[in-house]
């Protein structure tokens, strides 16, 4: 059984194994465990309350687990501390857009490739030379991304003079600029029209194909989360009631269940 498991891990970028967060009264998350192999688009699905952010929120350590483990290629999250999580190789983006409003596209951008760059005050003061290389490699990347993202448009627009559905590509943008392994998405189709769902689904597997990143995506918008993913998790009331193909986990007795039971 141990030899199973070990084997499970090593083939898998993320493990979520066996974990729970209490909040008073609640059990946010009760005994949820996964994993995720290298490129994959996984979908975490839920009726509201369900515990999908309580989750994301272990993953960027910004909660701690009452019990269990989380494994990143075999490291234990837990122990890595908030500030080097975008470090170790996870991005995320919010459901209510963390961006700097008044800054441009790209200081937006730039802003993401902190975890990347090693400069500090006294370097940056001095102007040494490897500051200078840090920041045209960080350049580069950023631009690199603004084309893939298709913002080359905007680049030195402010970002609260731009329509939602660009300051979500620009979210984006911040969060690969990072160069992560595991893109956390939370919600990116909310607010998003018809058509520009369906771009954003292209996006998604785009990011998967041409960036070599693997996806966890917390998602109400079903027809997204079940035409992208290649396996969905369903939580429910901080339980995991299915896992599998999209197809079977929406035929899933329990998560008819749920989802007839809720407003979604
Ligand atoms: P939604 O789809 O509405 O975003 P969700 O599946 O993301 O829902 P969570 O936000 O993870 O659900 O919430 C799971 C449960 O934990 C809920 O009962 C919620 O009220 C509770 N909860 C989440 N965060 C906290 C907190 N910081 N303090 C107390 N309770 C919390």
């Amino acid at each position: 059984m141990e030899e199973t498991q070990t084997v499970i891990r090593d083939r898998s970028l993320l493990v979520v194994d066996d974990v729970s967060v209490r909040f008073r009264g609640i059990m946010a998350l009760n005994g949820v465990s996964f994993d995720v192999a290298p490129r994959q688009i996984v979908g975490l699905i839920g009726p509201n309350g369900a515990g999908k952010t309580t989750l994301f929120n272990c993953l960027s350590r910004l909660y701690d687990c009452s019990r269990g483990q989380i494994f990143l290629d075999g490291q234990a999250l837990l122990a890595t501390p908030r500030h080097r999580i975008a470090e170790v190789g996870i991005g995320r983006t919010f459901q209510n857009l963390a961006l700097f409003r008044t800054m441009t596209v790209l200081d937006n951008v730039l802003m993401g490739r902190h975890c990347r760059t090693r400069s500090g005050f006294l370097s940056d003061g001095l102007r040494m030379p490897r500051v200078a290389r840090e920041e045209r490699a960080s350049k580069d990347k950023a631009f690199e991304l603004i084309a893939f993202l298709d913002l080359e448009t905007v680049v030195d627009r402010c970002v609260s003079d731009l329509p939602f559905g660009t300051q979500k590509r620009v979210e984006l943008a911040r969060a690969l600029a990072s160069e992560p392994r595991l893109l956390l998405l939370d919600e990116p189709a909310c607010g998003l029209n018809h058509e520009e769902v369906n771009e954003l689904g292209d996006l998604i597997q785009d990011i998967r194909d041409r960036l070599d990143v693997t996806v966890l995506l917390v998602e109400h918008h079903m027809s997204l989360v079940m035409s992208i993913s290649d396996k969905v998790v369903a939580l429910n009331f901080g339980r995991k009631i299915a896992e599998g193909t999209p197809t079977e986990v929406q035929q899933h007795p329990e998560v008819v269940q749920a989802y007839l039971g809720s407003s979604h």
